[in-house]
């Protein structure tokens, strides 16, 4: 085996994603002799993608769209909230051969949040908007952590609904996840915007920022822009407003730790996310 050792990430579109700088700054910082890159692979193809990571013997794989789904049901084994989200944005080679498919997005939306804010979920009451792979990862990660209270608001309810019972199964007793609606977003402690409203060049925004006041706080998934119209109004009103990068460096410093078995060096890898 030779000494540098490959891991990539998946997905499509995949060319402007930050994870090659991400991963490849913390392997120089950690002074890990491997490198990261990214493979464009299209639907359909996740199976394919995970045989050919244990053809070539690659130490690591990363998993964005569309091929979440795909590989948390390729994979050999699959951890608790892959199973429940069926989804995994992080392969690991055992050392037996086997592929296991993990989820850092849910642990790493709630490290990101304590790095931002200082909050720990415990007891948190949260509107969470969107109904997609985001939002269920945050649902998750929320309601094991122990926040009070996740009230889900998503264009399609069927989806709300399932982002709301995966709170409730992550808590583990009784009911934590509910379908919500816009007139939650006013008591909330925390407020995340989990749609995909605000990527890119869309102005718009996932709910009206007036509604929040000082003293509540505002996560936004998006991190492309860094600052979306809704965080820009939200700030301009004095309610604490972060984007996505926190939870893009902490799911990669999980997959990281997975990977090597050391400790991640979170602050080359926020800088890399900042700069790339
Ligand atoms: P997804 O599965 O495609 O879900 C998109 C969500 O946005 C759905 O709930 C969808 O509602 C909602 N939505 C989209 N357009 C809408 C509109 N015009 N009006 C109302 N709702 C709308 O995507 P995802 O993977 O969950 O990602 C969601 C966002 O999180 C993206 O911006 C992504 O970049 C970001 N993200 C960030 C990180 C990070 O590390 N910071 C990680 C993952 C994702 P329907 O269900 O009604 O279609």
């Amino acid at each position: 085996m030779p000494a540098r050792r490959v891991a990539a990430v998946i997905g499509d579109p995949v060319r402007h994603s930050r994870s090659p700088a991400v991963h490849n700054a913390a392997f120089a910082s950690a002074g890990i002799d491997w490198v990261f890159t990214a493979f464009e692979v299209p639907a359909g193809k996740g199976a394919e993608a995970l045989e050919a990571m244990r053809v070539l013997g690659l130490a690591g794989m990363s998993v964005t769209m569309p091929l979440k789904a795909e590989a948390a049901a390729a994979a050999d084994t699959a951890d608790a909230e892959v199973e429940i989200l069926a989804a995994a944005n992080c392969i690991v080679p055992l050392a037996d051969g086997r592929l296991r498919a993990a989820n850092t997005d849910a642990s790493g939306f709630v490290a990101g949040l304590q790095a931002d804010t200082g909050l720990s979920p415990e007891g948190l009451r949260v509107a969470l908007m969107g109904g997609g792979g985001a939002a269920r990862a945050v649902a998750w990660g929320l309601a094991a952590a122990g926040a009070a209270d996740v009230a889900v608001i998503n264009r399609t309810g069927a989806k709300a609904e399932a982002a709301a019972s995966i709170a409730d199964a992550a808590s583990g007793s009784g009911r934590r996840g509910r379908v919500g609606s816009m007139e939650d977003i006013a008591a909330a402690d925390l407020v995340v915007n989990a749609t995909s409203i605000g990527m890119g060049s869309d102005a718009s925004m996932p709910c009206d920022p007036t509604v929040l006041r000082p003293g509540q706080v505002a996560v936004d998934l998006v991190y492309e822009p860094i600052e979306t119209a809704w965080l820009a109004a939200l700030r301009e009103q004095g309610v604490e407003a972060h984007n996505g990068l926190s939870m893009l460096v902490h799911q990669a410093a999980a997959a990281f730790e997975l990977w090597t078995g050391t400790e991640a060096p979170v602050e080359a890898m926020r800088r890399a996310a900042t700069g790339a």
